[in-house]
Order: C-alpha cells, then structure tokens, then sequence
C-alpha cells in the first residue's frame, strides 16, 4: 500500500519565523510538491503567554513570500478544520480526550502548585538527581481526589517508571532509543485549560491524518513522549523524520549575533525569493555533492528525504548573498530595471532630505548591464550606493573632486581638456568616447589611468564605479557636461581660496 503524503508545518505564533523554522516549511512543502501529496499549515497557540501580536500574519506573509502555498490551514480551510488550535480548544476536544486518558489509567489529574513544584526541584538538586516531577499525585486515591475537588490541577501521562528502551524510527536518523526512565510524567493538559503541545499536536496530526511528521531536530526528544501518547491512545504514530539544526559560520547555533534571524528581514533587506528558497533547501538537503543553483522546478522534481543530512548545516551569509547575485543577474533587464528603480524610491522615502527622483525604469535598463556584476541585494541602501550616481543630477562629492596623485591644477587642466574634447562629438556612445579620451591623455602627459579616474571622480563621485565609458555613455551627454563644468567650478574655486 503506498502511503498518501500528507505533510504539515505547525509553527507557534510567537514571532516573526525564523529562516531555521522555515526551512522545516520548506522541506514539508517540497516533500508535498515532490510526492503529489498535501501540505497542511496547522498554527500551534496553545501557549497563550507566548503569543506575540502580529506573528500570525508575520507566518502567512514568510510562506507567501517564499512561494509556500499550503493546500489546507488557515485562510484556504479544508476538511479537518480548524487548523488554529485555540479554535480547536473551544470545541472541548482536548479536555475530552484527556479526561478520557485519566478514565483509561493512562493519566492522572495532579494538583502540585507552582511553588511545591519549585521546591521539589530544589530538594532534587541538592541530592544531585535530575529535576523532574515525582509522581507524587500519580497514587492519589479517589478520596484524595475528593478533598481536592476544585482545586487547580492539571492532567499528566503516566510514562512506564521503567521498561524496554522506546525507539524512534526515524526517516532520517534512523533508530533512536530513548530510555523511559529518563522520561517525565509529563504534562498534557494545563490548569488554563489549554493543551500542551505533546498532546494537540499528536491529537492533531491524528486527526489530521498527518502520514510524516517533518520537523527540526530539537522536537526528538518529544517524539517518545509522542509515541507513548500514540500507544495509549490506540492509534498508529506518523512516520517521524528530524531535520539537522542549522547553526552559524561559528558552529553554534543560530542567533542574531550571526546576522538576521527572522526571514522578513531577508525580503526587506532585498533578497530575492527564489534564492533564498534555493539557499534554505541546501541546508540540510543536497542533490549531489557539487550542485549550487537549482531552480524550484527541479527542487521539486528531486527533493528525496534520503538525502536530507544528519549533521548541522552551517548558515553561510556570505554565500546567500552570492547566490542572491547569481538570482538577480537572471533576472531579464527589464524586470531588474524595476526592481532597481523601486529600491531606488525606497530609499529615497526614508531619506526625506533628498529631492532628487530616480529616473524611470526605461533608463534604469541601460544601468543593469553596468551594476548587475556588483549587484548582490536589492538592498535600498545597496542600490543607492552602487546606482544613484546614475539617476541624480549631480553626485555627491564626498572624495572630493581630485584624485590622489594629482594636483587641483593639473586636474583641472585635464577636465576642461575632456570638456572641450567631449563637446564636438555628434555621437555619445562608448566606443566614440574612448577614441577621443585615449588620446587626449596623451596630449596632457597623463597616464590614462591618471587622466580616467579624474573623470570617473568629476562624474560619478567615486573612485570606484563600472567600467568608464560605459558609464559616461549612460550618464549622457547632458549631465555628463554640467558635472565636468560643476567639478571645474570646484576646482576653480579651490585655487582662489
Ligand atoms: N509548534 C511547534 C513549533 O513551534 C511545532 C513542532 C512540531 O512540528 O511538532 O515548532
């Protein structure tokens, strides 16, 4: 009997996702789209102090933007629903099935308050014994329970003191066991009322049908507890697989200190979504053992889980910015035209001071050919600093308009000499500007570099900028002449103060 794929991601709304956590979105997706099965978002709420305001859509808006479309959750519905589970909780499905483990033996209500808890901790270690509860409300006889009738309480799983190991089957990682001793009687029920994760999400994915449970490594240790649950229950467990931690370029694991963390500030910051789904697929996954760029289409076609790996994947910015590179170069023209000229606006929203306005995306596509090499996000800030010479009227001059090794008169000189030169010319192309310039260095004993980096300084501000001509030819005629007049002016100015 082959297995119909249904596959979920149940993130907790507790922030903005992390790109860690969307990898584990990504991986269920990908394994949904590969197999023709489902992929199912479920949103994980049940610990109400956790929430924070805004996660829920900050989650909808990282899988939209990555392309993750989910085939039943919220927004889209679909036949188990809710997939919110403080929906789920309103229709009394947990405490029902809880108080139903305690009528089967395999549960018990405990009435230990947080301060008896906090005080059995501290006696465990001062004896040196891991913490854990102690089962004291395991034994309650009914009249016990009598005496405490309305008192707060929650609902623990009775876990086997002892017994053979309890192995997890994983799809990944293979077998791991787990002794039960060194399991708690854990918590399923809360005295809010609400469930704990063990027991909605093994609830859930039953329901759910759920027929793999993709999730990141740090959930194993649960997945005892799981198939415990599942036992008692009767049902038979999903398939488990744990996917390998991500951690950064230090080998600990991810955190801001490495760099962004959460993947909206990878759209903001101007990643391209495709990259970075390409970029998260190889953390953790490969198609061979030299293969970098791998379009969507074909991550679909071989995403397998036999090659998700065991050990951590390191999170290398520096390669997702060159991947980004490589994603926006094939862009066509005109579409990395727009997306330069919408960087461009934004950064000129958020730097009201300034007044000048980018020039429209028809002219921006002369620019891409010039900048896309350099290009590795379209970072606001990025593309203003690689771009903006392009679309103002004048640079700004921060290094000044003479280039080092040359004196304020010699540059001089050597302008109003490209200026004169300049002017005659029917045509503004850059074979036409390099015939007339080349010489021209010549006839002023300058070395073409010499004579080259003035101009490039007089035009664009920076010592560094794509290649000249080029440039000179897309800046254009027009402004081309008011900034060698403008650098003149300077200069001139200069020698009379
Ligand atoms: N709600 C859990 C999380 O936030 C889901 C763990 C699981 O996939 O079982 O990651």
């Amino acid at each position: 009997m082959t297995t119909i794929v249904r596959v979920r991601y149940a993130p907790s709304p507790t922030g903005e996702p992390h790109v860690g956590n969307i990898r584990t979105a990504l991986f269920n997706w990908l394994y949904a789209r590969h197999t023709g099965g489902e992929f199912i978002l479920r949103i994980e709420d049940t610990d109400q102090q956790r929430i924070v305001e805004g996660a829920l859509e900050a989650i909808y808006d990282s899988l939209e933007w990555l392309g993750l479309d989910w085939d039943e959750g919220p927004r889209v519905g679909g036949p188990y629903g809710s997939y919110i589970q403080s929906e789920r909780k309103a229709t009394g499905i947990y405490k029902e099935q809880a108080d139903q483990l305690v009528r089967k033996g395999h549960a018990y209500y405990c009435y230990c308050t947080q301060e008896e808890l906090e005080q059995m901790r501290k006696e465990q270690q001062r004896r040196k014994e891991p913490p854990r509860y102690d089962r004291r409300c395991r034994t309650l006889t009914d009249a016990d329970h009598g005496a405490r009738k309305g008192k707060p309480k929650v609902v623990r799983f009775k876990t086997p003191e002892e017994g053979d190991p309890i192995t997890v089957h994983d799809i990944i990682r293979g077998d791991v066991a787990f002794d039960p001793a060194t399991l708690d009687d854990f918590v399923l029920m809360k005295s809010d009322g609400f469930p704990t994760y063990h027991l909605a999400s093994v609830m859930d994915d039953h329901a759910m049908q759920i027929s793999h449970v993709l999730r990141a490594e740090e959930w194993l240790p649960s997945t005892p507890r799981h198939l415990l649950l599942y036992q008692a229950l009767a049902w038979d467990p999903p398939l488990f697989g744990h996917m390998p931690m991500i951690l950064g370029p230090d080998r600990s694991k991810l955190s801001k200190r490495h760099g962004a963390t959460s993947t909206l500030e990878y759209r903001d910051g101007g990643f391209l979504p495709n990259a970075m789904f390409n970029f998260l697929t190889l953390l953790g996954w490969s198609l061979d053992d030299k293969t970098e760029i791998i379009s969507r289409e074909d991550l679909v076609r071989h995403f397998s889980l036999e090659r998700v790996g065991k050990s951590p994947a390191i999170f290398d910015h520096t390669k997702l910015e060159w991947m980004n590179g490589v994603y926006l170069r094939q862009l066509p023209q005109d579409m990395l035209a727009d997306k330069l000229a919408a960087a461009l606006d934004s950064y000129i929203q958020n730097h009201q001071g300034s007044a000048q306005v980018p020039r429209s995306p028809g002219y921006l596509s002369t620019v891409v050919p010039l900048v896309q090499e350099r290009l590795k996000t379209l970072n606001p800030q990025e593309v203003w600093d690689l771009c903006s010479f392009f679309v103002v009227e004048l640079p700004e001059y921060d290094e000044g308009v003479t280039p080092k090794g040359l004196s304020p008169e010699v540059t001089r000189t050597a302008l109003q000499a490209t200026l004169a030169a300049l002017q005659p010319l029917a045509l503004f192309d850059a074979p036409t500007l390099e015939a007339a310039l080349r010489p021209l260095a010549e006839r002023l004993h300058l070395k073409p570099g010499e004579l080259f980096g003035a101009i490039r300084l007089a035009i664009t501000g920076r010592t560094a900028a794509p290649p000249l001509f080029d440039t000179v030819a897309v800046v254009g005629r027009v402004r081309v002449m008011a900034r060698l007049a403008h650098a003149i002016a300077k200069l001139s100015d200069k020698k009379r103060s």
